[in-house]
């Protein structure tokens, strides 16, 4: 099992990783379809749908300073169905986001990251976020989320400014993951 001091695991980089605390540069628009930045989004994505409970990844975490996000199509799935998820035709990737809002109304969320393994808190986050992106054809956008999508918003842009959840998270546990997997499909069971 990889442990927390892996540099990295399965193409994701571990938090003792410079990369991680880096300020990431933004991609010139011009830039946005070029071969290069196609396929760093496109090595994203593949690495991201690898993680059954991976919801999200930034250019970071693969190695690459740059301002892109990816967030998986499955964040409006049923959180049992996320295990098997294999359409990447669904991400959403933001390239130079922004967050141009944020609700005052925050709440404790429970929080983990790829690279943060295997330890989860709790962190402060707004219930609702808007932002601002570029899609991978280089036109702007703003999308506007509650709940999870808003806490992905604030978690992503965390990593592109070199921050972790883990520098102001609280209750902070190490989750066993094969541990946790057993225990999903129990509860599954139950359920049928
Ligand atoms: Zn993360």
């Amino acid at each position: 099992m990889p442990t927390v001091n892996d540099k990295s695991i399965e193409g994701i980089v571990q938090k003792e990783d410079p990369v991680l605390r880096a300020k990431a540069v933004e991609v010139p628009i011009e830039e946005i379809q070029s071969p290069r930045i196609t396929k760093i989004i496109e090595k994203m994505q593949k690495v991201l749908v690898a993680q059954s409970d991976g919801v999200a990844l930034a250019a970071p975490q693969i190695g690459e300073s740059l301002c892109i996000v990816v967030i998986s199509g499955k964040v409006y799935l049923d959180p049992e169905d996320m295990d098997s998820y294999t359409d990447t035709s669904k991400d959403i990737i933001c390239i130079n986001p922004k967050l141009i809002k944020s609700s005052k109304e925050r709440e404790n969320m429970p929080e983990g990251c790829l690279s943060v393994r295997w330890l989860y808190g709790k962190v402060k986050r707004s219930k609702k976020a808007t932002i601002t992106a570029y899609d991978r054809e280089g036109k702007k956008f703003t999308l506007s989320g509650k709940g999870l999508l808003a806490q992905i918003f604030q978690h992503e842009i965390d990593h592109l400014n070199g921050a972790l959840f883990v520098d102001t998270a609280t209750d902070l546990e190490v989750i066993d993951p094969i541990e946790e997997k057993r225990k999903r499909k129990e509860k599954r069971a139950l359920k049928k």
